[in-house]
């Protein structure tokens, strides 16, 4: 019996994996549609900062508009991609996308530019060159942009990843290290990325007001990032409590729904006028 029950259970395991290999397959397909025929856009997500009460920064966020991918988050199709080798031309395409965007935006001079690059990237040594080659023709300042990057891979960090990071901030770019506080990366790593801003995850943040141990660890975030100087962004900011409960503990710049959703880039002159008259 037991023989049976385990070679049903088999069969279900072949069968879910198969099942998740077409998925992926299927999901590489629209892929490559999507780039092919120029399905991709992108919405902005606010930086908003407390001390000057406005907004300063973007940050370019993947859409598509093709219907199967229309409603899927970009972590889906952005994990698909990074297996399958396809997140090049689509870290490649957004840049394009978001510095033309960028450059094309009446107020773009009072605002900063974050855009998400896989951390596959930073193993790619003519990543820079490519990278480098677009904002020159682009027009849009080295020092307004900033790449963000996500911890997932950066577990075993090599000299590649490094130098890469060296090269976008000797450039004068800079390297926001993206998810801080629910992934893989610990305060030993944290000392040792080279990095201008720590972006604290929507997970960590949204934890915050049911868990008392939040609160002396967001202190030694804080204390960590004075030490190193690095800028904080608290990410997933979705209500008043949270956000004013980071305010005390001396955050600045913050992100989320609490401010706003992700616009596109010309709803940053309504919310920028909507705050002045009426606050957050
Ligand atoms: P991320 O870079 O950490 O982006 C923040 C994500 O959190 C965005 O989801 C944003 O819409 C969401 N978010 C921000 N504030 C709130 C909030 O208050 N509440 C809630 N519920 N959500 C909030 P999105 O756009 O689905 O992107 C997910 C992830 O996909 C991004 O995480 C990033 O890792 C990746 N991604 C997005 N665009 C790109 C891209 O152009 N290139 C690459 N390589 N990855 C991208
Ligand atoms: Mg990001
Ligand atoms: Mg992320
Ligand atoms: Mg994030």
């Amino acid at each position: 019996q037991s023989i049976v029950g385990s070679k049903s259970l088999l069969q279900l395991y072949t069968s879910e994996i198969s099942r998740e290999a077409e998925n992926k397959a299927h999901l590489e397909k629209l892929i490559e549609i999507a780039l092919n025929q120029d399905a991709f856009y992108l919405l902005y997500m606010p930086l908003y900062r407390a001390s000057s009460n406005k907004i300063v920064g973007v940050e370019a966020l993947l859409r598509c508009s093709l219907p199967e991918l229309y409603s899927l988050s970009p972590e889906v199709y952005v994990s698909v991609a990074e297996e399958t080798g396809l997140i090049r031309d689509i870290d490649l395409m957004v840049i394009e996308k978001a510095l033309t965007d960028f450059s094309n935006f009446e107020l773009y001079e009072d605002l900063t530019l974050s855009i998400n690059i896989s951390s596959k990237e930073l193993l790619d040594t003519s990543f820079v060159g490519h990278f480098e080659e677009r904002v020159l023709k682009s027009g849009v300042s080295f020092e307004k942009i900033c790449l963000e990057i996500t911890e997932t891979f950066l577990l075993d960090i090599d000299c590649t990843c490094i130098n890469t990071l060296n090269e976008i901030r000797g450039m004068g770019c800079k390297v926001s290290l993206d998810d801080f506080g629910t992934g893989y990366t610990s305060f030993q790593h944290l000392i040792n990325f080279p990095a201008d801003e720590i972006k604290i995850d929507k997970g960590f943040i949204s934890g915050i007001k049911s868990d008392q141990g939040y609160s002396v660890i967001v202190d030694s975030l804080f204390l960590i990032a004075d030490t190193y100087q690095y800028n904080i962004v608290a990410e997933g900011v979705e209500t008043k409590e949270i956000y004013d409960f980071l305010v005390d503990k001396g955050c600045d710049v913050f992100q989320g729904y609490f401010i706003s959703k992700p616009i596109p880039l010309e709803g940053v002159v309504l919310l920028n006028n909507k705050i002045d008259k009426d606050g957050l």
